[in-house]
This record gives structure tokens, C-alpha cells and sequence, in this order.
């Protein structure tokens, strides 16, 4: 049993943390639909503006349901402080364009979501902030490329969509022994996997679209940590630019988070079954999943997460003509690139997600025409299986 005054549990945290009853005495947590709030005078009006009375003033600063979901995310994460914005991509964006400043240099891993290497390459680039892409598990790779002007270590850990595995502590030692800060993109494990900050990473960034939400309804995303970086810096982007989340989606969000860590596990055992049977089918050349002893980052998995996540990719012999084969026989597996989601989904990376990549940078990131990425969700696995078995045969 938990001593009395001691620190609620994560599940705890994921039902309770960040609610704050109104007069009403709801039970549910309520959504606040208003862009802006009243003051009870002109000078009240005044105080709220100034900074002097704390507050709510308008909803792309602040709103109250939204608030909920930062603190209890916050929370999960062992995090100071989140800031909710309308996507995981301007999470990204806004933790960059807060914290960075033409001429700053990025050393992320090559191992990440098509969309971030689009946004540092073509648009951070634009404004004079480079970027160089490392393999993602090679930690001299890293401090090569780190020069004087680096100020952030970009990954994911597990990767999209070959689940490769960073060394998050690793990668803080470095980040802070050149004066940089590590930044996560956590949304393969969610907080209730793994928990980056508590590695010594400063930034957690998530796309609360994916297992956060959990059955594919809103898009989102967040930042978290110190109130120093997230409460000052990405949070000042945030209220003068404007991605903000909106009421509801937070509130889907905040109940997606009450049965994450429930979700988790199942996500997860169903992964490690079809992986597990994956291995065994003739048509298929290779799997991708931390979970298995053939995983080259097994080992540091297995330290750094509690589970091996929901995200299994396979090559199947026989290149694009095999996967879309595949890919067009499955009748349960929805064909759609989105993730986390109590439905399975199926996507052949190289012609959507990764599609916008050169063929070189597909080549380096390794992402072959034979790929395919499966994110497990909660049907029944062996009808997964079976669904999977027909494009295969
Ligand atoms: C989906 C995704 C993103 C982008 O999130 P959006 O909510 O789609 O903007 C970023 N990182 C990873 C790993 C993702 O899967």
C-alpha cells in the first residue's frame, strides 16, 4: 500500500491530475467553448492585461478545459509545465521558432517523422537554421555533428516507421555537455512507456493525435517541460502566433489520457504477438519491433522502456508490387497512415508517409519499397493475423 502523503501513481494522475470543479460540482470534467472571458471593471480589464492579476483573457492564451489536459499531461510526464498546441507538428514548430534564432544550428536524428524533416529542412531552413541528420543509434555520429552554433538534439525514439531505438541518456549527457537541449518526440511510447524527462531530456514533444487520443477523432499536440523553457519560451510563441488546441480536442484528449496506460498494454501485447508471427511467414523478409531478441536496440528497449509499444513494420519480398498487394487484400486493417488508434491501421511508407522524401533520403532513412508499418490496435489478434495472412499468401 501507498504511504498516505506520498505521490499519487501514474494512473491516478492520467484520471484525477489538472481538474479543478467548478460551482456546478460536475463530476466529468466540462468543456469552456468561449474565444474569450470577462472582467468585472475597466481596471480589472487592466490588471488582467498587465500581467498584475493573473487570469483567463482569451482562448488562444489560455482556456480552461485546455489547461486541464496541460497539467494532467504535464503530470504523466514529470514535467513543470505543458503547453497544448493544435498539432504534434506545431509542437515542433513552436518549441523551435520559441527557442531558436537564425544561425542556430539542429542536430536531429535521420530516423523521424517525414513532416519534421520537411519542416527543419524547408522552413526552419528558410529562416537560416540548419540541420544535420545522424543515424539515430550512433552516439559518435551525434557528437560529430554538434557544433558550436547546435543548440538542440532533435529525435523519436522508437522511430516511424523502423522503431529504432535512441539512447535518450545517453544523448542528454551530450546535449548538455555542448550546451544543448535534447528534445523527444515521445509519441510512439506516450508517458506511460517511457518517460524522457526523467532520462535527463528537456523537451517531450507529442502529436496528442495518435495514442494520446487513442481512437483517431482530433489532431494535437503538446510540449512539455521546465517552466523555464516550455512556460516561457514555446508558450510565449504559442500565445502571440497562435496554434492553440481547441477546447473540445482537448477534452477528447483528456479523456484519451484516463485509459492510456490500459491501452498501452494491450496495444502492446497484441504488437509483440504479430510480430512474433510475422517472423514466421515466408513472404516476409524482415520485422521491426523492439520487442523481439532480432531488435538491434533490444537491450536498451528493454532498460528504457517498460513495454516495447504498438508499432510493427515488416518487408515483404518482392518490393512495392508485394506490399500494395498486401496492403489492397486486408479487409479488418483500415489502409490509413494515422497511428494509436483502437483500430489497426496499414500504410506502405515510402509511397505516404516518407512519399515527400527524395528517393535518397528514403534510402538513407531506410525505408525500402517492400516496407510496410502496421500499428497494432485492439481487435482480436489472430483475426489480425488472418486479415494480414490473405496478401501474403
Ligand atoms: C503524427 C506524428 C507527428 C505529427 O503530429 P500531427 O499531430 O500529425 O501534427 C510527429 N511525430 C510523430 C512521431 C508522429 O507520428
Amino acid at each position: 500500500m501507498r504511504e498516505k502523503d506520498s505521490t499519487p501513481g501514474f494512473d491516478t494522475l492520467a484520471v484525477r491530475a489538472g481538474q479543478h470543479r467548478t460551482a456546478e460540482q460536475e463530476h466529468a470534467e466540462p468543456i469552456f467553448p468561449t474565444s474569450s472571458y470577462v472582467f468585472e471593471s475597466a481596471a480589472a480589464a487592466a490588471a488582467r492585461f498587465s500581467g498584475e492579476q493573473p487570469g483567463n483573457i482569451y482562448s488562444r492564451f489560455t482556456n480552461p478545459t485546455v489547461r486541464t489536459f496541460e497539467e494532467r499531461l504535464a503530470a504523466l510526464e514529470g514535467g513543470e509545465r505543458c503547453v497544448a498546441t493544435a498539432s504534434g507538428m506545431s509542437a515542433i514548430y513552436a518549441s523551435c521558432a520559441g527557442l531558436l534564432t537564425s544561425g542556430d544550428h539542429i542536430v536531429s536524428s535521420r530516423s523521424i517523422f517525414g513532416s519534421t524533416t520537411l519542416l527543419f529542412n524547408n522552413y526552419l531552413g528558410k529562416f537560416g537554421i540548419e540541420t544535420s541528420f545522424v543515424a539515430q543509434h550512433d552516439v559518435d555520429a551525434w557528437a560529430r555533428a554538434i557544433r558550436p552554433q547546435t543548440r538542440l538534439l532533435f529525435l523519436e525514439t522508437p522511430s516511424n516507421p523502423l522503431t529504432e531505438v535512441a539512447d535518450i541518456s545517453a544523448l542528454a549527457q551530450l546535449a548538455h555537455a555542448n550546451d544543448c537541449l535534447l528534445v523527444v518526440d515521445n509519441c510512439f511510447c506516450t508517458p506511460a512507456l517511457q518517460r524522457p524527462l526523467s532520462l535527463g531530456a528537456d523537451i517531450v514533444i507529442h502529436s496528442a493525435t495518435k495514442y494520446l487520443d487513442g481512437q483517431g477523432r482530433c489532431v494535437g499536440g503538446a510540449v512539455v517541460g521546465s517552466e523555464a523553457i516550455v512556460g516561457d519560451a514555446v508558450y510565449g510563441f504559442l500565445r502571440t502566433c497562435g496554434p492553440t488546441m481547441s477546447p473540445f480536442n482537448a477534452w477528447v484528449f483528456l479523456k484519451g489520457l484516463e485509459t492510456l496506460s490500459l491501452r498501452m498494454q494491450a496495444h502492446c501485447r497484441s504488437a509483440a504477438q504479430l510480430a512474433q508471427w510475422l517472423q514466421q511467414q515466408p513472404g516476409v523478409d524482415r520485422v521491426f519491433y523492439p520487442g523481439l531478441a532480432s531488435h538491434p536496440q533490444h537491450e536498451l528497449a528493454a532498460r528504457q522502456q517498460s513495454d516495447f509499444g504498438g508499432i510493427v513494420s515488416f518487408e515483404v519480398a518482392g518490393g512495392q508490387v508485394a506490399a500494395w498487394k498486401l496492403i489492397d487484400a486486408v479487409r479488418i486493417c483500415s489502409i490509413t497512415a494515422n497511428l494509436g488508434d483502437a483500430k489497426t491501421t496499414i500504410t506502405h511508407p515510402a509511397t505516404t508517409t516518407h512519399g515527400r522524401l527524395t528517393p535518397e533520403q528514403r534510402a538513407e532513412a531506410g525505408i525500402s519499397d517492400g516496407l510496410v508499418r502496421v500499428a497494432v490496435g485492439l481487435e482480436t489478434v489472430d483475426d489480425l493475423c488472418a486479415d494480414l495472412a490473405r496478401g501474403l499468401a
